[in-house]
């Protein structure tokens, strides 16, 4: 197997990628993570040969990993996107945000494999990475859960003998709860997931169905489905992880124990597969619910099937929307409602341009972020 690059390797999918490679004796080439800290510079000890990027490192901290680590250590936003290039790698991008789209256009431009769990990569610029997948000849393969399933319910199937995606959705903690029930939870109870243990945006991200949102644009851009033939159906248990329905009337579903090391591993050793858990699944007593989402009490999926279907930046600006949104939560100063208020003012007030090149999509996730600022700062 290819040796491996983690990008965001002190989150919750870089700790997991790690234990992956670990177990199957992969042998890691370089790390990254946002700031030059305790757990990077753990990371650092456990791989000794392999490099060591901060991408956004307070300057002292950075000189101090430049005096432990010497010249295997580099800093700064570029080094994130060489480290991507390294040559011959396996890339897993577990980087959160659209900070880790220029690092997934580098691996692609590369040719490298690109395990992808950064699924803002493709909903800022989905255009731009299929190209530099074409043209770079790098393979994309889908780290996040759901997608993972649909690639595999995919496989040796024919696109137009597709007639829907099913994603599925756990629907978070407050899955149940009305409109009125949202007006006052906290940040405490957002982070309180019940299936998944994720790092903290993606947790407020799967409160509000944002997660899913993002899912489904994600789901358009990697298999080349429109909005009409992507479903999101809630179901508790988190043990079917998406499903592919056929115009003959099948259905494949992709089932398993709700755990991201099986879509991590299956993503580097594509098209094979490894040992994994030593358990059979237990299937025996288990019942699986599903329903329709709450599309009222979590208006966020709509806004997102709206910027979907209008293209161009409008799902980069969804996207930074949020993620300004979710900071402002989670630092108390806007609440759990005012999430998809602040991403649908957004969207109304800014203007949306086509995806020509990284630097347009970047100006239009810069122009999303001020403007969701604006909209905070003035409630
Ligand atoms: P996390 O918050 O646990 O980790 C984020 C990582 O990104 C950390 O290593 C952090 O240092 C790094 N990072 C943050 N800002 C950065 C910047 N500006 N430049 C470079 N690195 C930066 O997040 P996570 O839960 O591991 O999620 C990572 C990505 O994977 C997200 O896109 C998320 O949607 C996706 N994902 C996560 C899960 C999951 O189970 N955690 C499942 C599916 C998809
Ligand atoms: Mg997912």
């Amino acid at each position: 197997m290819n040796p491996l690059v983690v990008l965001g390797a002190t989150g919750s999918i870089g700790r997991q990628t790690l234990d992956v490679a670990n177990r199957l004796g992969i042998e890691v080439v370089g790390i990254a993570g946002r700031s030059a800290g305790e757990a990077l510079g753990e990371l650092a000890d456990a791989h000794p040969n392999a490099r060591v990027v901060a991408a956004d490192p307070e300057a002292q901290a950075a000189d101090n990993f430049r005096k432990r680590f010497g010249d295997r250590f580099a800093s700064g936003p570029e080094a994130l996107v060489e480290l991507g290039s390294f040559e011959g790698a396996t890339v897993v991008n577990g980087v959160v945000g659209a900070a880790g789209l220029r690092a997934s256009l580098a691996a692609l431009s590369a040719g490298n494999r690109l395990a992808l769990a950064n699924k803002e990569s493709l909903v800022a610029a989905g255009p731009l990475i299929l190209q530099a997948s074409a043209e770079g000849g790098g393979e994309l393969l889908p780290v996040d859960s759901e997608h993972s399933a649909l690639f595999q319910c995919l496989l040796g199937e024919d696109p137009d003998d597709v007639l829907r995606l099913v994603l599925t959705a756990s629907g978070g903690p407050f899955r149940g709860r009305s409109r009125k029930d949202l007006a006052n939870v906290t940040a405490a109870d957002a982070l309180a997931h019940p299936t998944w243990n994720m790092g903290p945006r993606i947790t407020v991200d799967s409160a509000t169905l944002v997660n899913k949102g993002l899912e489904v644009i994600e789901a358009h851009f990697l298999f080349g489905m429109t909005y009409d033939k992507i479903d999101v159906v809630v179901h508790p248990q988190s043990v079917v992880h998406s499903l592919v329905e056929f115009v003959d009337g099948s259905l494949k579903a992709h089932v398993g124990e709700p755990d991201m090391r099986v879509p991590i591993q299956y993503a580097l050793t594509y098209p094979r597969r490894a040992v994994g858990s030593p358990d059979p699944f237990a299937m025996a007593g288990l019942t699986l619910e599903f329903a329709e989402p709450d599309r009222a009490a979590f208006p966020a999926l709509d806004l997102a099937y709206a910027a979907g279907r209008e293209g161009g930046t409008a799902p980069a600006m969804f996207n930074a929307a949020d993620e300004i949104a979710v900071e402002a939560f989670l630092g108390g100063r806007i609440g759990f409602l005012d999430i998809p208020a602040v991403i649908e003012s957004v969207l109304d007030r800014t203007e949306v341009a086509p995806v020509v090149d990284v630097d347009g999509v970047v100006a239009a996730d810069e122009e999303a972020r001020k403007a969701a600022r604006e909209i905070i700062g003035s409630r």
